[in-house]
């Protein structure tokens, strides 16, 4: 039985982890990065309104109580456009 379930930073929405971006603040550096990595988590939901929400009310930043630089929502911004 599979557990690994999460919670959307931006809409709450909660589904299997596998579902999610995952950004990471990793300990020690505490430098913010994506997909992998030791730390603190958090995840959204991989579509543009979520994205957005987050980018505007600093949500992942809240979440992993770090500043998130504009260079990862560029780079989720980039998956995004690359699945089109
Ligand atoms: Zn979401």
């Amino acid at each position: 039985m599979e557990k690994n379930y999460r919670r959307c930073a931006s809409c709450r929405l909660v589904a299997l982890k596998s579902a999610f971006w995952r950004i990471v603040k990793v300990h020690p550096s505490q430098q913010v990065q994506l997909d992998g990595g030791i730390g603190r988590s958090a995840y959204l939901c991989p579509q543009k309104s979520c994205l957005d929400l987050a980018k505007k009310k600093n949500r992942l930043g809240r979440s992993l109580k770090a500043n998130v630089p504009e260079e990862i929502y560029q780079k989720l911004g980039q998956r995004l456009n690359d699945e089109l």
